[in-house]
């Protein structure tokens, strides 16, 4: 399939690959593995903005294909294990690398392999990925430990490791960084995200700079990464043996991409920062108020922005975009478990108005 065949490939999202072809590592004979992923919205929050008293965006990268932006960089990946003659894929994951490898290499005809740790996986997650037909064990250890076995079984067996420690991964998600300068028309001042292994925030820092050096854009923004404070690793400056957080998506000890995430924060005038669970679920909740729903990973965000605004690092009238990296039908345990069960009435109209104060 060659990237611009015929008229048709091209009607809609026509996903990252053929949108940024020129920008990404392929050649016109990369068979193109996609969803039509990317191309995801950039939602103006009223809410926030008059918050914060600057021009907050949303980037709701849960309306990617399987629900998080993964799916940018395995696109990728995935079209160059199978442009490389790759039979088998595998991945270490929390959840929603594991449902993004699983949705793309069953598109390529792949084997996908995937190790997850002990526990803490979101139900939505491990679903996808046995839906799309992934041979997935459970390891007696965590994320970092599954990471490492993984890493052993690509040196020593005919399988491609698409963890984002695969620089394709970072690749194809540097094109969010893209799209954010192209639906602004420039930068944002402030770009703030959670972080956990740091691929992504190494994705956008690369994204941005490109952009810039396309002439896209004219300034760079400050790069604020937010991890849980129970896996704060790059915060602390060490890795964390036993990380603990809700936000399963971000709960690593020990970041692949940590030198990634420093050099953004470092050389963009930004930081890496943590916020409290309490703080996460406060912002996931104050976004599902506001129609936005998405997994507590991607509140970290908000919540990181609410910590910047309390300590006057929000300049007045700044504009700031804020990434929201999964949906929140990952782990729909989380609304349900702060919120009462719905009453049991008669169906008759007169109970009903009243339990629901309406009368
Ligand atoms: C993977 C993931 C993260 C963390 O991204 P990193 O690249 O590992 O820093 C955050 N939120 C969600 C929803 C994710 O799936």
């Amino acid at each position: 399939m060659s990237p611009n065949s015929g008229a048709l490939a091209v009607a809609g999202r026509r996903g990252v690959i053929r949108r940024y072809f020129e920008h990404l590592p392929v050649t016109e004979k990369t068979p193109i593995v996609t969803l039509d992923e990317g191309d995801t919205p950039l939602i103006f929050s009223e809410r926030l903005s008059q918050e914060v008293g600057a021009g907050v965006w949303l980037k709701y990268e849960g309306l990617n294909p399987t629900g998080s932006f993964k799916d940018r960089g395995m696109t990728l990946a995935i079209s160059k294990a199978l442009e490389e003659g790759s039979k088998a894929v595998v991945c270490a994951s929390t959840g929603n690398t594991s449902a993004s490898a699983a949705a793309y290499a069953a598109r390529a005809g792949l084997i996908c392999a995937v190790l997850i740790p002990e526990g803490n996986v979101a139900l939505g997650k491990l679903a996808q990925a046995l839906a799309h037909g992934a041979r997935v064990v459970e390891i007696e250890g965590n994320f970092d430990h599954a990471l490492t076995l993984t890493k052993e079984m690509a040196q020593s067996r005919p399988v491609t490791l698409v963890n984002s420690i695969n620089g394709f991964r970072v690749e194809g998600q540097k094109t969010a960084a893209y799209e954010v300068v192209e639906a602004l028309g420039s930068a944002p001042d402030l770009h703030v995200m959670p972080v956990g292994n740091a691929g992504n925030i190494t994705a956008y820092w690369r994204g941005y700079r490109e952009a810039a050096a396309k002439g896209w854009c004219d300034f760079l923004p400050r790069m604020f990464g937010f991890q849980a404070e129970g896996a704060n690793p790059i915060v602390r400056g060490h890795r964390v043996e036993d990380p603990r957080t809700v936000a399963t998506a971000i709960r690593i000890g020990n970041p692949a991409s940590w030198g990634g995430a420093v050099e953004a924060a470092d050389a963009s005038k930004g930081q890496i920062r943590s916020v409290r669970d309490k703080e996460i679920l406060e912002a996931y909740r104050s976004l599902a108020a506001e129609g936005i729903y998405v997994e507590l990973a991607s509140a970290a965000s908000v919540a990181g922005l609410r910590q910047l605004a309390s300590e006057g690092l929000v300049v007045p009238g700044c504009r700031v975009v804020c990434i929201l990296t999964g949906h929140g039908l990952k782990d729909p345990e989380w609304a349900l478990a702060g919120a009462p069960r719905p009453r049991r009435v008669p169906a008759a109209i007169e109970p009903i108005l009243e339990h629901l104060e309406l009368a």
